[in-house]
């Protein structure tokens, strides 16, 4: 297996009809970048910058964080990364910061929202990003955006911080991405009005699948109560990749759906083209892009999301049509 992985290496992860789907590496620590050379990822699709915060002592300060991104930015070259600002509050606590008591943390002050209202801390993230991707393309995207106001004011923040690097004569990013994950259901209603603002959306599928279902994803009584592969899900996720189509803006998605297999599949038959995935699991969804025929698939697909039969359970015909391929 392992050297079956190693010999795909290389390969970009191409349908066997000629369709490529990127793939990206899910990172956040240090020890995570050797993976980026070894798996052969198209790039990070999500750098999740809470993990640091988690691990240190206390507050990491602006010029640590520059150091940190400017090491993740070397070790990818001049493959993209993709920043996202600190999440933390729900299951995510900084030992050193205040733990703060709230009925329903999932539900509570968390990422984007303590970034808004806490934003010397956001401030001084996304100036360590900007400082970093001095003459390189800087990617950032915000966490758990519910509202429209929500990203403009984050987008905001970024260009004021472009504005200070720029009256203060620092060397500027090349490009600058802003985008916002698609986590709370909300935003899936309101992307007509997000899309014209963003440069991209990436699918935090944890989240968005435990609050479409309104299940506790790390609630084991409850989380297998659902099939992700399942009409709802399924519907939600393919209008958001058709719209990302019309308005010709990247949809990626980086939560763990994207890391399995099957999942992956399902996903490349709705129309992602971009994923991120945890190190382990790029070896067996390129493998499995490789030995795909998406059209024959997206024809078996689409009339079991459109005209559900009772009963049906659509993974069980999706793992019948993987292992016939
Ligand atoms: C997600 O919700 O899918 C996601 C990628 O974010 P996290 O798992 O870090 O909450
Ligand atoms: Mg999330």
């Amino acid at each position: 297996r392992q050297a079956q992985y190693a010999a795909i290496r290389d390969k970009a992860a191409v349908t066997r009809d000629g369709v490529e789907v990127k793939l990206n590496l899910n990172a956040g620590l240090m020890v995570d970048l050797p993976f980026i050379e070894e798996t052969g990822a198209s790039g990070i699709g999500l750098f999740r910058t809470e993990l640091q915060f988690m691990v240190a002592n206390s507050l990491p300060r602006t010029a640590e964080q520059l150091d940190l991104y400017r090491k993740v930015l070397d070790a990818a070259g001049s493959r993209p990364v993709t920043f996202r600002t600190l999440d933390i509050g729900g299951d995510k606590v900084l030992p050193y910061m205040d733990v703060i008591q709230e009925e329903n943390p999932a539900l509570g002050w968390r990422a984007i929202r303590l970034g808004l209202d806490r934003p010397g801390l956001l401030r001084s993230q996304v100036r360590a990003m900007l400082r970093a991707g001095a003459g390189r393309e800087v990617r950032i995207m915000f966490p758990m955006v519910a509202a429209i106001e929500e990203f403009d004011e984050a987008k905001a923040i970024v260009e004021r911080e472009l504005t200070h690097l720029r009256r203060h004569d620092y060397r500027m990013p090349e490009r600058v991405h802003i985008g916002a994950m698609v986590e709370v259901p909300a935003l899936l209603f309101q992307l007509d009005e997000l899309f014209p603002k963003v440069d991209f959306l990436s699918v935090g599928s944890n989240d968005l699948v435990q609050f479409l279902f309104a299940v506790d994803r790390g609630n084991n009584r409850v989380a297998n109560r659902f099939d992700v592969l399942s009409p709802p899900i399924l519907r939600a996720l393919r209008s958001l990749a058709m719209k990302g189509q019309e308005y010709g803006k990247l949809v990626t998605l980086c939560g763990e759906l994207a890391s399995r297999p099957l999942e992956a599949m399902a996903l490349a038959g709705l129309g992602y083209r971009s994923l991120s995935l945890s190190p382990a699991a790029m070896g067996p969804v390129k493998s499995m892009i490789l030995d795909l025929d998406l059209g024959k698939l997206q024809a078996l697909l689409a009339p079991m999301i459109d005209q559900p039969r009772p009963g049906q359970s659509i993974r069980t015909v999706l793992r019948e049509f993987a292992e016939a391929e």
